[in-house]
């Protein structure tokens, strides 16, 4: 891949996240994606082209809105600079049409990130089609229908039941059911295997964040932690790093 691919595809990685703003923003309040356009949530005047360029515009305007002089969220260019790299990491790594669909994948989770962070939600607009869309994908690439399909039963059976025995146990709702459509779409996309690995890495990036939460007080056990967020952790490096990341657990017993 030539320098010039690699900034024309980064470009067109932070113009894609620069949308993916436009529907962390709208999904969560049933908005419209298409319309009105882009407007400063403050005093309401339009974005014009100019000051609508991903990552440049927000450090030419240092992160206020032209008109009122808003503070911008500093979430805008950080999701714009995220998913360039992320369309630069994906041309490096997969040829098409494994790209186009990891791509996609990765954009979903992106937005599910920043949504469950924010809202504690996890819209089904993204995961119901993302079990879909994963599934025929699956037809005619990795990981196969059947590593697919296992992926979404057991990916979101399982949850369902630790939800379940938890409602049992305590009387209370401990896993959302955003949760198990979302490590489902996890499975349909990626297979059984790496939906296991996305389960464990995410369970473990969610303990240290919640045990350093408890540490530093900041919160009781009561305090729900945004599981979706560390889903999205960890199916991005699962579906990146997955395979070096089995084969090095699996060099300990072979
Ligand atoms: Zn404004």
């Amino acid at each position: 891949m030539n320098a010039l691919l690699a900034i024309y595809v980064t470009m067109f990685g932070t113009a894609v996240g620069s949308f993916l703003n436009v529907c962390i923003h709208r999904l969560p309040l049933k908005l419209s994606l298409a319309w009105p356009g882009s407007h400063c949530p403050s005093c309401r005047a339009p974005v014009k082209p100019y000051d609508n360029i991903p990552i440049v515009s927000y450090l030419w305007l240092r992160g206020r809105c032209r008109n009122c002089k808003a503070p911008i969220s500093i979430k805008y260019p950080i999701v714009e600079l995220i998913t360039g790299a992320m369309f630069l990491g994906a041309f490096l790594l997969f040829d098409s049409p494994v790209l186009i669909q990891r791509l996609l994948f990765g954009c979903a989770m992106v937005v599910l990130f920043v949504v469950d962070l924010e809202h504690r939600i996890l819209p089904d607009v993204i995961t119901l089609p993302g079990i879909v869309i994963g599934f025929l994908f699956s037809f005619f690439m990795p990981p196969g229908w059947v590593d697919s399909l296992i992926g979404i039963i057991v990916g979101g059976g399982s949850l369902w039941l630790l939800g379940e025995i938890y409602f049992r146990v305590r009387h209370e709702e401990g896993m959302g059911f955003g949760d198990v459509k979302m490590l489902a779409m996890i499975g349909a996309c990626l297979g059984w295997k790496l939906m296991l690995l996305t389960l464990i890495l995410s369970s473990f990036i969610g303990s240290i964040v919640g045990v350093t939460m408890i540490a530093l007080h900041r919160g009781d056990m009561k305090y729900a932690l945004p599981f979706g967020t560390f889903l999205a952790l960890g199916a991005i490096a699962a579906s990146t790093a997955g395979r070096l990341i089995i084969d090095w657990y699996a060099s300990f017993y072979a």
